[in-house]
């Protein structure tokens, strides 16, 4: 399992750039999230690869809880992701529950560039963003030559590029989850759990 282990490290290196890039644009031009609202965690369509899902797994299989995490992921049946913590009873307002290792999609969406159909670059955001900062967006549709988005489709192509296998197919978000976690499942059953700290490079006194 060792190998899984240097790949999210790999993953979470990547992420860090990615939220650093789109963090960096969604603060540059004032179109922060709109302050405890879980509008996007709110819809299990959202679409990750199982490879953004690994740091999650990983992290779940550590604490010991990926058994009884896929267990509930195979009979769930919420309309939001399995970590959206709700705040209120249409889900609107919440949290994420797993903020450090969300994948990347997350780390994304509040603005970024995506390719329209004429070719030009728009902003993808949000209704909540857009009704909370009318002027920054418009400000930012204006300024879009000199200071273009950050493409969603780069920072996809970011994480993708380090295994294609795990990272080739977007699904929804809950089965991307499940579909890795059987994949760490399997791999420390066969092989073993190897160190999560990652000394298993020999450097450890025995
Ligand atoms: S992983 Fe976290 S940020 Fe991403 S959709 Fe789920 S709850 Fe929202």
């Amino acid at each position: 399992m060792q190998r899984l282990r240097d790949l999210s490290r790999l993953v979470e290196a990547v992420f860090n750039e990615l939220s650093e890039s789109f963090g960096e644009y969604q603060k540059r031009r004032g179109l922060d999230c709109v302050s405890g609202c879980g509008a996007c965690c709110n819809n299990p369509a959202i679409e990750a690869t199982p490879l953004e899902m690994l740091p999650l797994a990983l992290r779940l299989y550590d604490e010991g809880r990926a058994e009884q995490v896929f267990a509930e992921l195979e009979i769930y049946s919420g309309f939001a992701c399995y970590h959206f913590q709700r705040a209120s009873l249409d889900g609107s307002q919440g949290q994420c529950g797993v903020y450090q290792e969300r994948p990347a999609i997350c780390r994304m969406f509040g603005a970024a560039g995506y390719g329209g159909k004429d070719g030009k670059i728009q902003i993808s955001t949000c209704k909540p963003i857009k009704a909370t900062h009318p002027q920054q967006y418009a400000d930012s549709l204006i300024a879009m030559e000199s200071d273009p988005p950050p493409m969603l489709r780069h920072g996809k192509e970011r994480v993708k590029q380090l295994d294609y296998d795990l990272g080739k197919q977007d699904m929804p978000i809950n089965q991307a989850l499940k579909y890795v976690l059987e994949k760490v499942m399997m791999q420390a059953y066969f092989f073993g759990a190897d160190d999560p700290h990652g000394w298993d490079d020999g450097s450890r006194v025995a």
